[in-house]
């Protein structure tokens, strides 16, 4: 969003604001439906659980990828049918279990042999997928740090789950957050096709395959168009996976661009020849992202002049509050309006209300 329709923007709402674009929901979502033909878009709620987001993407026939009792919930606020979503916490209570197929939600994730116990009661009314760990250092956030099966041992645990009458789907991963390799794929999708092929020697009826989310958006540095960074997934996907259902999990890619965050400076000063400043948000608000999900945000300002070494920090009373150190900024007034663009993701989702300062506002425009 430009800097002058924020202006305007927050002359009638205030700040901190996050303006959320129902325009740029739709226009990515149907590029990346574009970018991966055939495939079902499952939007991981998880990275914005903002209801109007969820409300428009349904409006967009979008499926949904829910982990928790409280996703449901934001699901069933808007009556979106349980065929539509699966539910991919590899770890869950039997009260979760029990709270998603109330709702009608049918298809689970697992990744060890505790977990498919816990499906045995219910192997009659569900599906699993299993979810496979995909290592990427090279990524902002390695999402299988915490779960998956190694690829090694993924075939084992599908023919456990077989042997316990459990049916089984196929192959879930993870290539990593923000993941701008996306031979990351191919290289998981390679270990499928191996295991895949032993699934039909022994009879297991695979149907799905789901190639999780990652896919990047441009933050400070531009990275490639969606299309391109689909296209070797895609045509791998072709030529090996044609008979099966392929299935994505987007989180950021469909939220990220989608949010703009309007702040103003509170405050400021001089400390040991270094301006400081203020701002209305902070690390314990929209800025979240920058300490759970190591995302660094496109800045706007307006003023011109000299530059000078500043920091911008978080309005809270923690000194760990401290949005950017070192960073060159022309002399800022207070009241100056700072417009950070990219911020739909990992974001207001992560906010606290620390120190009785309140979340953004969340505005839908356009
Ligand atoms: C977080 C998460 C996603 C979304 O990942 P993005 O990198 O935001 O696309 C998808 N699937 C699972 C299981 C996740 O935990």
């Amino acid at each position: 969003m430009d800097f002058s329709t924020v202006q305007d923007l927050v002359r009638v709402h205030g700040t901190p604001t996050l303006f959320l674009s129902e325009s740029k929901v739709r226009e990515g979502y149907r590029a990346l439906k574009n970018a991966l033909p055939g495939v079902d878009l499952y939007y991981a709620v998880k990275s914005n659980a903002t209801p109007d987001l969820v409300s428009i993407l349904n409006s967009e026939e979008a499926f949904f990828d829910i982990c928790t009792n409280g996703e449901i919930d934001v699901i069933n606020k808007y009556s979106i049918a349980p065929e539509r979503c699966i539910h991919t916490h590899p770890i869950k209570r039997d009260s979760d279990i029990r709270y998603s197929l109330e709702y009608g939600i049918s298809i689970f994730v697992c990744d060890n042999e505790d977990e498919l116990l816990k499906f045995v009661p219910y192997k009659d009314k569900c599906s699993i997928l299993i979810r496979m760990s995909i290592q990427n250092p090279g990524c902002l956030v390695n999402l299988s740090h915490k779960f998956g099966v190694a690829p090694e041992k993924a075939w084992n645990l599908i023919s456990k789950a077989h042997s316990l009458g459990l049916d089984v789907l196929g192959i879930s991963f993870h290539a990593g957050s923000q993941n701008e390799n996306s031979l990351k794929y191919i290289e998981a999708l390679e270990y499928c096709r191996d295991i895949y092929r032993k699934a039909v020697l022994r009879g297991i009826n695979i149907r799905v395959i789901d190639i999780g989310g990652g896919f990047p958006i441009n933050y400070i540095s531009p990275v490639i168009p969606i299309e391109q960074f689909c296209s070797p997934i895609m045509e791998y996907l072709e030529r090996y996976f044609s008979s099966y259902r392929i299935i994505a999990e987007p989180g950021r890619v469909l939220s990220g661009p989608t949010m703009t965050l309007a702040t103003k400076v509170m405050g400021r000063s001089l400390r040991n020849d270094v301006w400081w400043y203020y701002l209305d948000d902070g690390l314990y608000g929209s800025f979240s992202g920058k300490m759970y999900d190591h995302a660094d945000y496109p800045m706007v300002v307006e003023r011109g002049g000299p530059r000078y070494n500043s920091v911008l920090a978080g309005p809270t009373c923690d000194s760990i509050d401290v949005v950017y150190e070192n960073i060159s900024l022309p002399h800022l007034e207070i009241g100056d309006l700072l417009v950070f663009n990219s911020m739909g993701s990992y974001t207001c989702a992560s906010a606290s209300n620390f120190n009785g300062f309140p979340k953004a506002k969340i505005v839908v425009v356009d």
